[in-house]
């Protein structure tokens, strides 16, 4: 009898799967959460308000392997099933009445929500992930991304800590150790979009011009790092918010860095969540910034979170748009030629697609990033010159306005340009969006119009030419000097080190033997404000000039570069292999060194410190064990990298056995 119902059961949740988004509207969810951060738990009592728009017997909500208590439809005890994947709520539910679901829940989230550093030295944190993982991990919600819900939630979590979700933060309730945060939504969203940050933070506060509260936050140890990485956070606001012709659609908007995160950051609605990799100080800046980022998950704010694709055919309306606004406000910070030099690239990587086969249309839901990024930025580039800064402008406002809080598809956006120019936009839809290749001639044609590419593709040494030397101290682009550095490291003179810092740069990382009448020139790289310049100078300086290697070691001791401290692993690892610098400290530097593998530190720390680990031949079981952990890391890149170097390492006999020790035990 039960494997009977059961059947019927998977049966009918079959059915009303196809069916469910025409037959109820999911209005609003209010969800009371709290932790235990000792089991990775989410403990929640929920409430959900639907209206029924067709009469049906039945309505699910995804929740994975979730346990229920005290579920009642209306406030009365209803039959329900939890198949494990979704809560099925039995009932006759007529057309045109609103319903309240209201449940007690417990999770024990394998994705979508992550408990970070409780089990080791990585700060402490909860923060979540919904798209591509779903949120119906850890939240009980929809996973359609066409059902908009208001979520509110409110999140009960030890005192010491901050707590961050989407909305206005209405109520912050100091109870014993505990505080309770109230988070309050206006409007609809997909569930991929809700987002919840558990951890220490500040935050630094702006307003846009149009009375927006900008929250950014940052580490309590990182005060300094504010301006760097954020800068330009409000000037893009505002860019936008002009530029796309509609406010921005939320009461407020948060950014958030988390450690260890799974991308470079996502468009959460009003709170964007990004990786603390990208919180640097003023002299990374020039090299490595959060600025794209931050512009494409604002962009993302209007199109994806406001307007959302309707299916993954579409899927260019979010990436696509975000990439092309990103640039824009871009455009707006760093000036034209940066605009076309960006196009350049993607254009670039386009080609290669073009040339390996690999490129698809943009309508094709497997395409590659590239194609719904980049392609997707180009097709609005391009459209934009074809019909006019107005007519776009105009079009791009119609649409946004249409489908508010809604759900939308290509036509949705093409037929408001066709609308707004009077053009008949389909040899346009044909060439750029269905069409398999990327439409390179076309691509090239606009390109050409920038005096700056132009320049850039006629500066070439690949052959030599009597005009190379000219151009390596010629007033060209940094890029045409880059380039033509890098064709040429070898007739680059003492006046070439005159030029700009991106200029040395290309020196630096392109020069690897250095003539002895450049050698006071090359050591003036050591002083630039560029961690990576300093990372190449220090480096090829130490391999040229074997007797001044201890000089090069004091002189750059306290420097130590990006997030991934590449400047101060690359000197410790150079500091091991001068046997004569330091002989009393060695020991400091090689627990310092095998320290940077520990989770305490981001996985781009680690990664660099295993890397020189490596190399040097240094494994001990503290660098083991901390392999053995990346190996588990939920970053799959990661994780990825850590399980190949641990099997290139399990082909050395003194090291299998306690390889094969450490990942048999937990
Ligand atoms: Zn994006």
């Amino acid at each position: 009898m039960k494997h009977f119902l059961f059947y019927v059961f998977l049966f009918l949740v079959g059915l009303t799967q196809a069916q469910q988004l025409e037959n109820v509207d999911f209005t609003r969810v209010k969800a009371d959460l709290s932790f235990d951060v000792n089991t990775s738990k989410v403990f929640g009592l929920v409430e959900y308000e639907f209206k029924i728009l067709k009469s049906v017997d039945s309505i699910y909500i995804d929740a994975m392997q979730m346990h229920f208590d005290e579920i009642l439809l209306n406030n009365e005890k209803v039959v329900y099933e939890n198949n494990d994947k979704q809560l099925v709520v039995y009932s006759k539910y007529k057309a045109g009445e609103t319903y309240k679901l209201s449940f007690k829940y417990e999770a024990q989230p394998k994705k979508a929500l992550y408990f970070v550093g409780w089990d080791n030295e990585a700060p402490n944190q909860i923060w979540t992930q919904g798209q591509g993982k779903y949120t119906s991990n850890w939240l009980p919600s929809l996973d359609d991304t066409n059902d908009k819900i208001e979520f509110d939630l409110s999140v009960a979590f030890d005192s010491a800590y901050e707590v961050i979700a989407n909305g206005n933060l209405v109520d912050k309730a100091v109870e014993a150790e505990n505080t309770v945060w109230h988070f309050d939504m206006k409007a609809p969203m997909s569930s991929y979009l809700v987002a919840l940050v558990i951890g220490k933070y500040n935050k630094h506060e702006e307003i846009s011009n149009s009375g927006i509260l900008l929250d950014m936050y940052y580490y309590p140890e990182d005060s300094l790092k504010v301006e760097p990485t954020y800068r330009y956070s409000k000037q893009m606001f505002d860019f936008l918010e002009k530029e796309i012709g509609i406010g921005y659609p939320w009461q407020n908007y948060k950014q958030i860095p988390v450690h260890d995160f799974l991308y470079a950051g996502m468009e959460n609605t009003s709170a964007t969540i990004f990786s603390d990799a990208f919180v640097i100080d003023s002299t990374a800046f020039v090299d490595k910034n959060y600025v794209n980022v931050n512009a494409h998950e604002l962009a993302h704010q209007w199109f994806g979170d406001y307007v959302t694709a309707k299916s993954g055919e579409h899927h260019w309306l979010q990436e696509g748009f975000a990439t092309y606004y990103a640039l824009l406000a871009e455009r707006d910070v760093f000036g034209e030629n940066y605009y076309y030099w960006r196009l350049y690239e993607y254009a670039q990587q386009l080609m290669d697609q073009n040339r390996s086969g690999t490129s698809t249309s943009l309508f094709n839901p497997k395409s590659s990033s590239v194609t719904f990024y980049k392609r997707g930025a180009w097709v609005l580039h391009a459209l934009r010159e074809q019909v006019g800064d107005e007519a776009f402008k105009k079009a791009v406002k119609n649409y946004l306005e249409a489908y508010p809080f809604s759900v939308v598809e290509t036509d949705d956006f093409i037929s408001e340009v066709e609308k707004t120019s009077g053009m008949d936009l389909t040899e346009f839809v044909n060439a750029w969006l269905v069409q398999v290749e990327f439409p390179l001639e076309n691509a090239l044609e606009s390109l050409m119009q920038s005096a700056f590419i132009q320049e850039y593709e006629m500066v070439d040494c690949e052959l030599l030419t009597s005009k190379c030397d000219y151009y390596l101290t010629a007033p060209i682009s940094d890029q045409a000097k880059e380039k033509v550095i890098s064709q040429i490291p070898d007739r680059v003179t003492s006046k070439v080190f005159k030029g700009s810092l991106k200029t040395r740069q290309a020196i630096a990382q392109n020069m690897d033997k250095i003539p002895l009448n450049l050698k006071d020139d090359y050591e003036t790289l050591l002083m630039d404000k560029s961690y990576q310049t300093i990372e190449s100078a220090l480096f090829h300086l130490w391999i040229n000039f074997v007797e001044d290697r201890e000089l090069y070691l004091s002189q750059t001791r306290g420097i130590v570069g990006f997030n991934d401290k590449n400047v101060r692993q690359l000197w410790l690892a150079l500091a091991l292999s001068t046997p004569l610098y330091k002989a009393d400290e060695k020991e400091n530097f090689l627990n310092e060194l095998i320290g940077y593998s520990n989770p305490r530190y981001n996985f781009e720390v680690r990664l660099t410190a295993f890397n020189y680990l490596n190399s040097l031949g240094i494994f001990n079981e503290t660098v083991f064990v901390n392999l053995v952990e990346a190996s588990r890391h939920y970053n799959w890149q990661f994780k990825k990298y850590a399980k190949n170097m641990l099997e290139e390492l399990s082909k050395n006999s003194n090291y299998k056995e306690t390889i094969l020790r450490l990942q048999n035990s937990n």
